[in-house]
């Protein structure tokens, strides 16, 4: 599921709403500060967010498209809630603009800066089957070599 891209919602109907709320309540759970659908075993175009934690910031992006990348490029250490232990250090432009549905099925469209905006590349790379272990450098292959080869056990991945 997390190799597979995933399909557009094609209705923000009660179904969508609940599975919205879930992977909210899922991802202060890990605690995490973005899930995607894909994480959860669903091939929808579908994630949640909140940069601080405070349920006040929880946002839902439903059908998102990215647009306008603003520099620099920046690299900083991500992990991922699918990857247990791994960090990698992922270069990613320091601000993006997104347009998506809310949980309510009204669009909308958001520009941010620092962790937001690396948080909605991150989980925009999930819908798209894209993981930050493609994105290491040699350096962090070798340091990770172990957790990545027990994760291959673990759940059968490939490559
Ligand atoms: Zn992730």
């Amino acid at each position: 599921m997390l190799r597979r891209q995933a399909l557009g919602v094609p209705q923000v109907d009660a179904e969508v709403r609940q599975v919205a709320t879930d992977m909210l309540r899922l991802m202060h759970e890990a605690p995490g500060v973005g899930l995607a659908a894909p994480q959860i075993g669903l091939p929808w175009r579908l994630f949640v967010a909140n940069p601080t934690g405070d349920p006040a910031d929880d946002r839902v992006y439903i059908n998102p498209v990215l647009s306008k990348p603003v520099g620099p490029q920046q690299p900083y250490e991500e992990g991922c809630l699918s990857l247990p232990d791994i960090r990698v250090e992922v270069i990613r432009p320091f601000g993006i603009t997104i347009n998506a549905l809310d949980i309510n099925g009204q669009p909308f469209e958001a520009a941010a800066d620092g962790l937001l905006a690396r948080i909605w590349q991150h989980e925009f790379d999930h819908l798209n089957g894209r993981l930050i272990i493609d994105k290491m450098s040699r350096l962090d292959r070798v340091m990770n070599t172990k957790k990545i080869k027990g994760l291959e056990l673990d759940y059968g991945m490939q490559g």
